[in-house]
């Protein structure tokens, strides 16, 4: 057994670094993971407690790597191993699950394999693990790690409880040196508590993360016509992969009828289907051959697909907890991302009923207090992003700008004339209509409801009917929230004044009301908007990045299915999307891609770049005819295109790097990939701008570069140049020494 990790030097944290980018092709750690690791290689036990999507495989995959023996993973759902062994297999990483579904002779291989310690990583299942035999085998193995994989399992409060889970504490005792890291996107207390003391662990430390999912944008939609709405967004996202949830089981199905005979490639999926009619429908949609799943919350439970572009909600969620965990769902690939709530009264009176039906009364009051927070986030007229982290116990030091409400602010206007008609109308029809035929009568209709109460004869009827329904809709739960009037759920829904509706219908109170924005309007971004989500964003149809990305998504297919993989482990959206922007065209261009590793370069890089040049070829085009440049040369007809929101974007970068930022602040700063920084500090600095080189490589590093390029040469190519210096300096830095001597010699 090994002891590798407790002895480890606590410099592994470069060498970790250098992992990351040759296997997963990312420059930085996000924030967290580099702690983690570093606790990690440190001997001790960690446990993480990080959202979907916030990169946690990362946190024990790495130290994996990077340290003697395999790491042994403990992970619940065979499915999900699946794919991560995909992925990292995909990356070029030694690794290989057990379990149920795995025969005996190839069981009996990777068992072979793990010993002779050539797996970095073994995925088992907690059965597994604890069946006979297995634990006395792993002594042959040099474990240099385990990880508890959705460790919330353990706990009897969660949703997820796996009674096997609770024997895993065992490992402890049969391996008192191994560190244990244990991994849940859960973070209640609770869980936290069961987790650390039914594991043993020793003294953990604990890294809470941020919950926050900033690619996701979130909209609230009205809820009429909810088909129509779908209907409307697939059609302007005809590619993009997403889920919808539904409330029940027939309406999936309907919801998937509807959308197949309009052409969309869609399925259902929920509890009554057999095992294997869910099987299908899920593989399919991992495989991007069906682009839209309609489900109910049965669905996306270890599933781990991380190009899902959209989440919708059809219905209402019962709380914030589960509307949270299903919208984490999409972008799990960090890449922009939309959640669509579709919203109406009517949702939270079914919905009421539905969570007070035969529970006890505490659990109804509990249930129905929960309801009243996802009901109030839905009517919010404030950031929502702010009121769902405040809900974790989060706050948010600034509006997010990346939810309907961010970016598109309601104004308020003076709704007390408007007020005052409802509130009249509610009146003079004795407190007895329900709100849909409160609207009817304001605005004049003439349907059986109306005609059979009689209400055509009121004072107030049609005195709304300068305003379209929806409006009327959005001002009178304005009004509701406000508290001019409540609903007696008890006489049919009706509306009753309150003391404080009287006062506005006596004009003794003014009443602000926000104006109503149709939901088209209001998912348009501002420009400021678009800058403060991400400048990375999905590009618009039609625009010659999006039609590269829609190019590079087939090739990605056809190769996904060539292999037998769901194309998101050939690259992410976010992948692809930086290939559409940036145009790489050679090797170095194609590696500064965040998500493109060595293994990802050799097996697919060409095919990419083939397929970027055949496209009109790059932007990035070096300004000078320095032979260390003899890579393939772009052409230039896009470059022109897109020259001047480029040149804005370069100036400000320089201005940023003025200011002192590191390219790597920059890139955070600004929401871009490190290569793109790096292209504009290059390419300004060739353009003859003056920026303080020495931040990048010193006086004597110059040096260094200056005669390593005498020795070679002037025939010499930047790679060449790359390996006689070991590696020691990045393309980057070489680029900009030559073009420091270059100005030196007065070129
Ligand atoms: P989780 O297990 O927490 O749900 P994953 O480990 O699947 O999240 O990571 C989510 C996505 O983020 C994956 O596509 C992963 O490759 C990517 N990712 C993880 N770490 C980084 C990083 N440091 N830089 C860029 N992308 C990252
Ligand atoms: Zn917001």
């Amino acid at each position: 057994m090994s002891d590798t990790l407790t002895t480890a030097p606590p410099d592994l944290l470069p060498a970790a670094r250098q992992a990351l980018k040759r296997y997963y092709g990312y420059d930085n750690f996000r924030p967290m993971q580099a702690d983690i690791i570093q606790n990690i290689l440190g001997g001790k036990d960690t446990v993480v407690l990080m959202p979907t999507g916030g990169g946690k495989s990362v946190c024990f995959q790495i130290p994996a790597v990077v340290s003697e023996g395999t790491c042994v993973v403990v992970s619940p759902l065979i499915a999900l191993m699946k794919d991560q062994v995909e992925a990292l297999k995909a990356n070029g990483i030694a690794a290989a699950y057990i379990n149920s579904s795995v025969g005996q002779s190839e069981s009996n291989d990777i068992a072979r394999a793990a010993v002779s310690g050539h797996l970095k990583l073994l995925y088992v299942s907690p059965e597994k693990l604890l069946s006979d035999g297995f634990l006395q085998f792993l002594n042959r193995v040099n474990i240099s790690l385990f990880a508890i994989d959705e460790a919330h399992c353990i706990s009897s409060w969660g949703h997820d409880f796996r009674p096997e889970y609770t024997q895993l504490g065992a490992l402890r005792t049969h391996f008192p040196n191994t560190p244990i890291i244990a991994l849940t996107a859960t973070a209640d207390r609770l869980t936290k508590r069961d987790i650390i003391t039914q594991l043993n662990l020793h003294e953990p430390r604990v890294f809470l993360s941020s919950f926050d999912r900033p690619n996701i944008n979130l909209l609230v939609r009205p809820g009429q016509d909810r088909m129509g709405s779908v209907l409307d967004y697939i059609a302007r996202h005809p590619q993009d992969p997403g889920i919808i949830y539904c409330l029940s089981r027939k309406t999936c199905e309907t919801v998937a009828q509807k959308l197949i005979a309009k052409g969309v490639k869609a399925g259902h999926y929920h509890a009554g289907m057999t095992p294997l009619q869910r099987g299908k429908v899920q593989e399919a949609f991992l495989q991007d051959d069906l682009q839209v799943i309609v489900a109910t919350i049965a669905f996306g439970m270890g599933i781990d697909k991380s190009n899902v572009r959209w989440v919708m909600h059809y219905n209402l969620p019962k709380n914030i907890e589960g509307y949270y965990q299903e919208i984490g769902r999409a972008g799990r690939d960090g890449a922009p991302s939309t959640a669509i709530l579709f919203y109406s009264f009517a949702d939270v009176m079914q919905m009421r009923e539905m969570v007070t039906k035969d529970v006890p009364a505490r659990q109804a009051q509990l249930n129905t207090a929960k309801l009243e927070r996802m009901q109030q986030f839905a009517e919010a007229a404030s950031c929502r992003r702010k009121i769902l982290l405040n809900y974790f116990s989060e706050t948010l030091p600034q509006d997010c700008g990346n939810c309907d409400i961010c970016r598109n602010p309601p104004t308020t206007f003076d709704g007390t004339l408007i007020a005052q008609k409802a509130l009249s109308a509610v009146f003079r029809s004795r407190e007895r209509v329900a709100i849909n035929l409160l609207i009817d009568i304001l605005r004049g209709m003439r349907n059986q409801a109306v005609l059979q109460g009689g209400y055509d004869q009121i004072k107030t009827y049609g005195a709304g009917s300068d305003l379209p329904y929806l409006d009327w809709y959005s001002y009178i739960h304005q009004m509701l929230n406000d508290g001019l009037f409540y609903i007696a759920y008890e006489e049919g829904y009706a509306l009753k004044i309150t003391e404080r509706g009287h006062q506005v219908l006596k004009g003794q109170l003014a009443l602000p009301l926000k104006k109503f924005q149709p939901a088209e309007k209001a998912e348009k971004p501002t420009r400021a908007s678009k800058k403060a989500a991400n400048a990375a964003s999905t590009a618009t149809i039609g625009t010659p990045e999006a039609q590269l990305f829609e190019k590079l998504r087939r090739l990605r297919k056809a190769i996904a299915d060539e292999q037998g993989v769901p194309p998101y482990v050939v690259f992410s959206d976010a992948t692809l999307q930086e290939m559409a922007a940036e145009r790489p065209v050679n090797r170095v261009g194609m590696l500064g891609i965040s998500g493109v590793g060595m293994k990802k370069f050799e097996t697919y890089g060409e095919a990419f770049i083939k397929l970027i040049l055949e496209d009109g070829g790059g932007q990035y085009v070096p300004s000078d005819s320095d032979s260390m440049f003899n890579e393939p040369r772009p052409r230039l007809a896009k470059a022109e295109k897109t020259e001047k929101s480029a040149g804005d974007s370069e100036d400000a970068t320089v201005q940023f790097h003025h200011m002192g930022l590191t390219p790597e602040d920059i890139s955070e700063r600004r929401g871009l990939a490190l290569s793109t920084v790096k292209t504009h500090l290059y390419t300004a600095y060739a353009k003859g701008r003056e920026l303080r080189i020495h931040d990048f490589v010193s006086d004597s590093e110059l040096a260094e570069i200056l005669t390593a390029r005498a020795q070679l040469g002037n025939e010499a190519s930047l790679r060449d140049l790359f390996d006689h210096l070991r590696e020691k300096y990045d393309y980057f830095q070489l680029r900009m020494a030559a073009l420091y001597h270059k100005r030196l010699r007065g070129q």
